[in-house]
C-alpha cells in the first residue's frame, strides 16, 4: 500500500527523521492559510499524488510570497500531472503539501528495500540525489552504495556511518546523517514497510540533514497490525477496479490486454497468463479468486472483469481442489445473467464436483465454450477475441 508524501513525512518525523515543516491543503485558500502558519520566507507548493517525478512535470513550485503560493496552488490543484510514473493518462492533483523552502547545499539519495537476492533488508545510498535511482543504477552503478542489514541486530551505527562517508556527506555532518539513517530504518521496520525512499535527502546551508521527499510503501500482508496506516489509504489514487477487488478479498491486478482471466490460485493464474501469451493473446488482468471463494465472490470477480471495457472475451480456468467446480459454475451463471454477458466466454473446469459444475453451465442456457484443457481453452479464447 502506498501513501502520500506528506503522510510519509508525518510518520518519519515520529521516528526522529528531520523533515521541513509543512501542511496538507485541499483547496487554494487552505494552501495560503497553511503557508501563513509556516515560519519561512520561501514556500514550496507540492502536488500530492501517488507517483514520483512531480518536479519535472511541474508539480513542485517554489513560491517567494503568499501571492505566489496562491498562484501556484491554483495552477497545480486539479491539474492532471503526467510523470514517468503515472503512465500517459496522468493523475489529477487533489491535495497539496505546502512546506518551508529549504536552502539546499547538495542532494543525496537514501533508500531502504527488501532485497530478494540476500533475503534481507538493504539500505542503499548515493551522492547522485534528485535523479531517479534506476537511472543512476544504469549510468553509474558504482555510485550506489549498499549495506545489508542483519535482522537480528538491525542497522548498526557503523554501517550508517560507512554509508554517509561513502556518499561524501561533509565530515561535520556524518553523525547527523547516520542518525537520520538509523531513524529511517527504525520507521521501516516498525511500520512494516516494503520501501522507504528519500530522494532527495539534503544537506542544508545551515548544516541540517533532512528528507525533502518521502516515499513509503507498506507490506499489505502486515496491514492488519497497522490500523493507523490503513486509515491513510487514498482510494482515489488507486485503480478503482483494484480497490473494488480488495473489498471482496480478490487478488486482482489490471493489465492492458483484452482477455479477462478468472483463475483460482496465484500459480495457476500466472500459468494462465503465460499460456494466453504463448498462443498470441494478451491478458487483461491477473485474478486469483482464492481457494475458499463463495458464489458471491465469484460474481463480484466476474463483474469486475466485465467492467473493463478493453475486455473482449473471458477465460475461466479453475482447478477445483478446495474450491468446488459447482460453486464456481453457479457464480458464473448468476453473474453472467446479472450483467447480461455480451462477450465470448471460455470455461475450463477440472477437479472436485466437475461434472456437476459442467452440468450447471450446460443447463444455464449461456452461450459459452467448454474447453478440454488449459491449452485448448487458451487457444479458443485467443481465437474468439480476434
Ligand atoms: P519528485 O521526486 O516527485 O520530483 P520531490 O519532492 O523530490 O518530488 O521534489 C523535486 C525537487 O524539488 C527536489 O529534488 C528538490 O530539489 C526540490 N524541493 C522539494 N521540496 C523542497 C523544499 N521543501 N525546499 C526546497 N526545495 C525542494
Ligand atoms: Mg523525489
Amino acid at each position: 500500500m502506498n501513501i502520500h508524501e506528506y503522510q510519509g513525512k508525518e510518520i518519519l518525523k515520529q521516528y526522529g527523521v528531520v523533515v521541513p515543516n509543512g501542511k496538507v491543503a485541499f483547496t487554494v485558500d487552505e494552501a495560503v492559510e497553511a503557508a501563513k502558519t509556516l515560519n519561512s520566507s520561501v514556500y514550496v507548493v507540492k502536488a500530492q499524488i501517488h507517483a514520483g517525478g512531480r518536479g519535472k512535470a511541474g508539480g513542485v513550485k517554489i513560491a517567494k510570497n503568499l501571492d505566489e503560493v496562491r498562484t501556484y496552488a491554483q495552477e497545480i490543484l486539479g491539474k492532471v500531472l503526467v510523470t514517468h510514473q503515472t503512465g500517459p493518462e496522468g493523475k489529477e492533483v487533489k491535495r497539496l503539501l505546502i512546506e518551508e523552502g529549504c536552502d539546499i547545499k547538495k542532494e543525496y539519495y537514501v533508500g531502504v528495500v527488501v532485497d530478494r537476492q540476500t533475503g534481507r533488508v538493504v539500505m542503499m545510498a548515493s551522492e547522485e540525489g534528485g535523479t531517479e535511482i534506476e537511472e543512476v543504477a544504469e549510468r553509474s552503478p558504482e555510485k550506489i552504495i549498499k549495506e545489508v542489514i542483519d535482522p537480528a541486530v538491525g542497522l548498526q551505527p557503523f554501517q550508517a556511518r560507512n554509508l554517509a562517508f561513502a556518499i561524501n556527506i561533509p565530515k561535520k555532518l556524518v553523525n547527523k546523517a547516520a542518525k537520520f539513517m538509523l531513524s529511517l530504518y527504525a520507521a521501516f521496520v516498525d511500520k512494516d514497510c516494503s520501501i522507504a525512499e528519500i530522494n532527495p535527502l539534503v544537506v542544508t546551508g545551515d548544516g541540517n540533514v533532512m528528507a525533502l521527499d518521502a516515499k513509503l510503501n507498506f507490506d499489505s500482508n502486515a496491514l492488519f497490525r497497522h490500523k493507523d496506516i490503513v486509515e491513510l489509504r487514498d482510494l482515489e489514487e488507486e485503480d478503482p477496479k483494484e480497490s473494488e477487488a480488495s473489498k471482496y478479498e480478490l487478488n486482482y491486478i489490471a493489465l492492458d490486454g483484452n482477455i479477462g482471466c478468472m483463475v483460482n490460485g496465484a500459480g495457476l493464474a500466472m500459468a494462465t497468463m503465460d499460456i494466453i501469451k504463448h498462443y498470441g493473446g494478451d491478458p487483461a488482468n491477473f485474478l486469483d479468486v482464492g481457494g475458499g471463494a463463495t458464489a458471491e465472490r465469484v460474481t463480484a470477480a466476474f463483474k469486475l472483469i466485465l467492467s473493463d471495457e478493453n475486455v473482449k472475451g473471458i477465460f475461466i480456468n479453475i482447478f477445483g481442489g478446495i474450491m468446488k467446480c459447482d460453486v464456481i459454475a453457479s457464480g458464473v451463471v448468476e453473474a453472467a445473467k446479472e450483467v447480461k454477458l455480451d462477450r465470448p466466454l471460455v470455461v475450463r473446469l477440472e477437479g472436485t464436483n466437475v461434472e456437476l459444475g459442467k452440468q450447471i453451465l450446460r443447463e444455464s442456457g449461456l452461450n459459452l465454450v467448454a474447453a478440454e484443457s488449459m491449452a485448448d481453452g487458451a487457444q479458443k479464447i485467443v481465437e474468439l477475441v480476434k
